[in-house]
Formats: C-alpha cells, structure tokens, sequence
C-alpha cells in the first residue's frame, strides 16, 4: 500500500542519513521524487496527498498528457534524456530538468527559456561511471563546460544528477556516488546557489544518501512494478 511503502522509504533514508560519516556539503536533509513514469495519472495526485510535492517523470509527452488531466501541481521533474526538438516543450512543463547532457541541448533550453521568459532550473547530468550506452556529460566534458555556464542567462544551474549503474557491486556503486558527489563539491564551490545532488533510485537510495545525495529517484519502491501497456500518451 502506497502509504506504508512511503513510511518505509522515509524510514531507509532517516537510517542512510545516520550512517553518514559526517557532515556533507549538501546538508542534512534529502527531498523525495516519486518517480511516476508508466503509472496511472492518478497515482500523482495520491502521493501529493502523503506530503511527497516532487514528481519525476522520463518523457515529455507522458508528462503533458498528466498535466493536462490533472493539472501541475507540485515541482515537476524531467529525469530522462531530452532531444533538442523538445526543448520547448520540456521547459513549459518542468519545474526542474535534472538530465541535460550537453552543450547542445544547454544552448537550446537557454533559447526556449528565454522566449518564455522564464529562468529554467536545470542539473548536470554526469556519467560518472562512462558508460558507453548512458547520456550524461562525460567527466571531460563536465569539466570543461563549467566555465562556460555563465553564457546561459535563461538558465539557472542548480546541481549535478548521476546515476549508477545497474550492478550488484556495492562498492563501485559507491564509488561512482561518491564520484557525483565530488563534481558537486566543485560546481558549488566555484557557482551560486548549488543546491541539489540528485542521486539513487529504488535500488541505490539508501547508499546514494549514504554517499551525499540529497535528491532521491524512487518509482518501484513506492509504486511497485511500471505497467509498460501505459504507452497511450
Ligand atoms: C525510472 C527512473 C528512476 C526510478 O527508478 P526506480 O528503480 O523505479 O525507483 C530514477 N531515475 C531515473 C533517471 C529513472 O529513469
């Protein structure tokens, strides 16, 4: 049930939290997207109601069609890979697009926002474990995009997402974590108003917090299995 998998998932990020070795760059507190992708539009307003305001969900398209039945209550989070083509359309419905994963696509959010007039939160997505079949900015490109941020007036860089790859391995899942966490530490240290590492899913939460996030991804462990028939949007 929705309500006591909720309680469970707060309780396995309080017990993360406390096995933090110390204090952390991005605070003490962690901020839960439900992740809503290939679920009914009415689980939205469900978990709203259990006090969780931030939705994630993977595609432009399923994410306009919730919105336009339901509304846009709450934040609204873009956590998939967006092409260029729907830049437009991204920045009219999110609230935070947490997967920009290059030049091009910076360039061209920058454009739409500065159309709508609107200043669009954005994160670096990061692949920190350089995995051939994953988008997110290389470590390299990383690197070498933060000097040039300032050239993106319509948007406000808040943050680094990453996430992990689908193993067993404890350890390298740490690892590249802990990886995410150092790019943070340096895009705050040299930028205003870096709030959010966006780190974990259902599988990883609990060491992605353990590790410094403090924005989680949960879908599954919330919601249970996505219905991928949902494919009407
Ligand atoms: C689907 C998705 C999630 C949530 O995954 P679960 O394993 O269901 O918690 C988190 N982050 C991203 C980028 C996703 O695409």
């Amino acid at each position: 049930m929705l309500a006591d998998n909720l309680t469970q998932v707060r309780g396995r990020i309080a017990e993360a939290l406390q096995h933090r070795g110390g204090p952390m760059e991005t605070g003490t507190e962690v901020t839960l997207v439900a992740v809503t992708k290939n679920h009914p539009p009415e689980i939205i307003p469900a978990i709203q109601a259990l006090g969780v305001s931030n939705i994630g969900e993977n595609r432009v398209q399923e994410a306009r069609a919730k919105q336009e039945l339901l509304g846009h209550a709450g934040t609204w989070h873009l956590i998939g890979h967006l092409q260029g083509n729907k830049a437009k359309k991204a920045v009219a419905l999110f609230d935070l697009i947490e997967s920009v994963d290059s030049r091009e696509l910076l360039a061209e959010l920058d454009k739409e926002a500065g159309k709508l007039g609107k200043k669009q939160d954005i994160l670096l997505q990061v692949n920190v474990a350089r995995e051939p079949q994953k988008t997110g900015f290389s470590p390299e490109d990383y690197e070498a995009v933060l000097p040039l941020l300032d050239q993106y007036g319509n948007l406000s860089v808040r943050g680094v997402m990453v996430i992990a790859p689908a193993t067993d391995d404890e350890a390298l899942i740490r690892r590249v974590f802990h990886g995410g966490y150092e790019r943070f530490c340096e895009l705050k240290a040299r930028r205003p108003r870096i709030d959010w590492l966006s780190m974990g899913m259902s599988g990883d939460f609990p060491l992605a917090v353990e590790e410094g996030a403090n924005l989680v991804r949960v879908g599954t462990a919330l919601f249970g299995p996505r219905d991928y028939s949902l494919r009407n949007y």
